[in-house]
């Protein structure tokens, strides 16, 4: 098991001319501020110290961070708590299983410049950030060599200028760890560079932010994305219905009215979302968020997150029943990474019934 943590939060302030500038926002101090200690996350939900060990050595792989907002929606006392499984580090993380692996996508291998991954035709990932405002213990990037794409820059400069020599891109998609953990005057300097390169069409942002720190949703992100003349869509991250509060439907509405289409995708995860009854009460309660389903993940062979895995076949029978039981417009497609494929892969379902 390698032993890695993500690049510590710091929003990072560098603006369009080079000069810092640290504007003291709330959703920079909720950043901040994330319980990031597994004995207080322990006392924070109410478990005892028999979870310590454990928590202590899953924290050893991959850190605990866990902001204030989010654990305010975790029921305290229950282990089997939803949103506490996604970010409690156990003791079985650092156990060595066959097929798991610290790189399971292998993007080491699609990496053109520092903080660029293009292994898709037509759009590119950019990493922004390589911190993210949570750990979830099933990411797939849990190992990922942030520190050596942490683009300076120059760096960004000649990423830019990979973007404007590819005419065939048509999409930038920023990603991370979580491009919003970014200061606005850095990504409102980023965006204004990519909307002058006149063959791309969209911006898209995969980010858990507005999710876990819904007031990362303010006015000056809204600024930069209401100014550009990109088609914004963002791709958000949420797992279970809990995780949709009243919070989270404010930022999502604040969003769309500056011109922003909202999808989401989520994992596949035993002891989450394993259940027909969780996986209809998301797709539910995202569209009351104006969120469409987009993708269900199998859970990609992550040393470290064995323990979230749901075979194959029991996947394809959940998402079966899940068919039967929701419109085809709320229905997530499953799907799964597989090193080296253009596309995501759909995962194949036993029978196909067509959704009304
Ligand atoms: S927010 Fe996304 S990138 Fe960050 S730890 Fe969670 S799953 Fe991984």
């Amino acid at each position: 098991m390698i032993t890695r943590t993500m690049q510590p939060v710091q929003t990072i302030s560098l603006s369009a001319d080079g000069n810092d500038s640290a504007p003291d926002q709330s959703w920079q101090s909720q950043l901040s501020g994330a319980l990031r200690d597994p004995g207080a996350l322990l006392s924070a939900v109410g478990l005892d110290e028999r979870w310590l060990p454990g928590a202590r050595a899953g924290h050893q792989a991959f850190e605990v961070r866990v902001p204030q907002a989010y654990l305010s929606r975790i029921k305290k006392g229950d282990p089997n708590d939803p949103l506490l499984r996604q970010v409690l580090p156990l003791g079985s993380e650092t156990q060595t299983v066959a097929g798991y692996v610290t790189d399971p996508l292998e993007e080491a291998d699609h990496t053109p410049a520092a903080g660029l991954i293009h292994k898709y035709a037509a759009r590119v990932l950019m990493i922004a950030s390589g911190a993210c405002a949570i750990n979830c213990r099933y990411c797939f990037r849990r190992h990922f060599p942030y520190e050596d794409h942490a683009a300076s820059r120059a760096q960004w400069h000649k990423t830019l200028d990979y973007l404007r020599d590819d005419a065939s891109l048509i999409e930038a998609i920023l990603s991370g760890g979580d491009p919003l953990v970014s200061s606005d005057a850095r990504l409102s300097w980023l965006v204004g560079e990519l909307d002058g390169i006149p063959h791309l069409k969209r911006l898209r942002l995969h980010t858990r932010l507005p999710v876990v720190i819904p007031d990362r949703v303010d006015d000056a992100m809204l600024e930069w994305l209401a100014a550009t003349r990109l088609q914004k869509v963002i791709v958000l991250h949420i797992n279970h219905a809990n995780e949709i509060d009243d919070n989270v439907i404010r930022a999502c509405d604040r969003l769309k009215r500056v011109g922003v289409t909202l999808l989401n995708q989520s994992v596949l995860l035993r002891g989450v979302n394993d259940n027909i009854e969780a996986l209809r009460a998301l797709s539910e309660r995202l569209f009351e968020a104006g969120i469409l389903p987009y993708y269900l993940h199998v859970l990609d062979p992550v040393a470290g997150a064995a323990h979230f895995d749901v075979p194959d076949d029991e996947a394809q029978r959940l998402h079966d029943t899940l068919r039967d039981c929701l419109p085809g417009f709320l229905l997530p497609r499953l799907v799964r990474e597989v090193p080296g494929e253009k596309a995501k892969t759909p995962v194949q379902a036993h029978h196909t019934s067509s959704a009304p």
